[in-house]
């Protein structure tokens, strides 16, 4: 018989490009390869049938679970209906107009229209040039600068990476581009001054982000884009005050937010947004994962109303915008959409979340409580994260050498159970899909003390 897992290991060594991999050590052979072949609710299966629990949705996507057939079912009958149609011109389907409803239907106070595209980078690309374009009609074209946050992340192209405040990144790309600057994270375990609350570390923050509005100068800031909770920078609750504080400095200097909802979009908090959830009143917001569970690939920019209203008066100068992707509501990512909200509320599955969100998120502190190199255990809904420290007193780093969180993703991993090493710090991140149980979350839990001990004693 055919030996297909030595051939697909060969066929992917010698002519697979894959992103966020070591290149050298993939093509050598000395780091892993997975050939991934099926799933079904939270569990996937690769090639050689060794079954994991999916605790990371793929990259946090997969929402929905695998295996959906509702999902599938509706996309077969777009692609045999009508595969493609573009969006340009006024043109739609039945599958992209109901969707856009449904998004505003379940978006935060004040949205008005979507703009769709594929992938949450393309999506910030379309925000930024939303936020130029109005700044243009606004009359105001110095206002262009965008501030992000250290730790954020908001894609890999040139002006979204730059957007990244990551430096894996920067580091070797040229980037950041001008005109993107980074602030201060919210990232209470890593503040410098640890006799801070986390209200007055949410207000060193805010602090922070208006001294570097004041010293480029306001008439040169357009916008500040954050998501609700930092995703892969670390899996980083806001403190306590910040969202509420941040926004009063946007205020005053007219500047607009943007909320990357791209990870917290359709339910991952227990909430439908991230923005209800921390009270963000954004401008536009980014989604993409969710929006699909990733069975297709599609994103979008939700534009609010005030942002709308002075897109369309320049429009009546400017003409049709100058913007758009082949694919912008492919019919069946849009049908791939539709079906995936629907089954969202069906199952209910942002409740989900949130509840057992919350029953995970405790038991994974309880089951590492004391351990000495266990710095925190932080999350929110259905989002949850463990920092290594080589020292609990001062939080010391471990050596980035002996890269304890890849290690310990590799144990947790053979105890039947995906997490992802955040790529900043020794981080184990979880991001299961909405649909975990009760008893799947116990699993996960007991994989995970059971890895830490095995990695760190
Ligand atoms: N924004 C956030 C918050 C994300 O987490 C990601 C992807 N992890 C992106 C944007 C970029 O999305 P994509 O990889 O689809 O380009």
């Amino acid at each position: 018989m055919l030996d297909l897992t030595n051939e697909r290991t060969a066929w992917d060594r010698d002519h697979f490009f894959h992103p966020s991999t070591h290149m050298g050590m993939h093509a050598r052979g000395e780091s892993p390869t997975r050939v991934m072949a099926g799933g079904e609710g939270v569990r996937v299966r690769d090639i050689t049938g060794k079954e994991s629990i999916d605790a990371f949705a793929g990259l946090y996507c997969v929402n929905v679970g695998y295996g959906r057939q509702k999902i599938a079912d509706a996309i077969a009958e777009q692609a045999k209906e009508l595969a493609y149609y573009h969006a340009y011109v006024g043109h739609g389907t039945d599958a992209s107009i109901r969707l856009a409803k449904m998004i505003i239907d379940r978006a935060p106070q004040g949205m008005s229209r979507v703009y769709f595209g594929l992938s949450g980078s393309d999506a910030n690309e379309t925000n930024i040039k939303l936020i130029w374009y109005y700044n243009n009609i606004l009359g105001r074209p110095e206002k262009k600068k965008i501030i992000s946050r250290w730790r954020g992340y908001h894609g890999s192209g040139v002006m979204t990476g730059s957007l990244t405040g990551l430096h894996v990144f920067h580091n070797a790309f040229d980037l950041p581009r001008a005109p993107i600057l980074h602030t201060e994270a919210p990232y209470y375990f890593r503040r410098d001054d640890r006799s801070m609350s986390e209200e007055q570390f949410s207000q060193y923050c805010a602090d922070r982000l208006e001294e570097m509005i004041l010293a480029e100068g306001p008439e040169t800031v357009a916008a500040f884009i954050g998501e609700p909770i930092l995703g892969t920078g670390g899996i980083v609750p806001p403190p306590a005050g910040y969202w509420e504080k941040i926004q009063a400095v946007l205020k005053k200097y007219d500047v607009l937010l943007v909320a990357d909802e791209v990870v917290t979009g359709f339910g991952r908090l227990g909430t439908m947004f991230g923005s209800d959830h921390y009270g963000i009143r954004p401008d536009l917001i980014t989604i993409a994962k969710g929006l699909t569970s990733a069975y297709a690939p599609l994103s979008g920019v939700i534009v609010s109303d005030k942002v709308w209203q002075v897109l369309v008066q320049g429009s009546d100068e400017l003409g049709p915008i100058g913007h758009g992707w082949t694919y912008s509501a492919h019919p069946i990512c849009a049908a791939a959409g539709v079906a995936n909200l629907e089954l969202i509320d069906e199952l209910g599955l942002v409740e989900n979340a949130g509840s057992v969100g919350a029953y995970f998120r405790a038991g994974l502190a309880d089951a590492l409580a004391g351990h000495k190199h266990v710095g925190e255990v932080r999350g929110d809904g259905m989002l949850a994260a463990i920092e290594f420290v080589e020292d609990k007193d001062d939080r010391a780093f471990f050596d980035a050498s002996r890269k304890v969180g890849p290690q310990v993703a590799a144990a947790l991993l053979e105890r039947g159970v995906i997490g992802r090493a955040m790529p900043q710090g020794d981080i184990l991140g979880f991001a299961p899909p909405l649909c975990l149980t009760k008893e799947d979350a116990d699993t996960v839990i007991a994989a995970a003390a059971g890895a830490v001990k095995s990695v760190l004693g």
